[in-house]
């Protein structure tokens, strides 16, 4: 059974998580760290502003200098799809349940899982930690 997951969730609600944990900062343009711009339009896909810098003059929205930059996704795909990585779930089962392509969900899959590996430490962890052997013994 397919859940329309996508059209219980609030795309409103999904913007606001995605700015907080995007742009934990606030949004600012991505050329010129401004925040001073004005709303230039709205994209009809995904339902997203978009901003002109009053500085640099260049535009941008919520998805810019992201994974999902150009994507056209809406901000409840944004947040299923993350959580759909993250959880493990198959390129097939997330496309379907977002109405997206297997192609769009393995790219997006792919550029977050080398993301997730340039941030990995280049050390290796220390192992010298040693934990208590248990001795059989059980303390009241
Ligand atoms: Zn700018």
């Amino acid at each position: 059974m397919r859940f329309p997951i996508t059209e219980l969730l609030d795309d409103q609600e999904s913007r606001r998580w995605i700015e907080e944990h995007f742009h934990p900062e606030g949004l600012k343009c991505p050329n010129c760290s401004s925040d001073e711009a004005r709303h230039f339009r709205t994209t009809e896909t995904s339902r997203l502003r978009v901003y002109r810098c009053c500085h640099c003059d260049k535009t941008y929205n919520l998805y810019s200098k992201t994974v999902f930059e150009k994507k056209h996704l809406r901000p409840v795909q944004v947040v299923m799809l993350l959580r759909g990585v993250c959880k493990g779930e198959s390129s097939a089962e997330l496309a379907d349940e977002l109405c997206l392509s297997r192609t769009t969900v393995h790219e997006v899959r792919k550029q977050l899982q080398e993301n997730a590996k340039g941030l990995q430490p280049d050390t290796l962890l220390q192992d010298e930690l040693e934990l208590p052997r248990f001795d059989g013994q059980v303390t009241a």
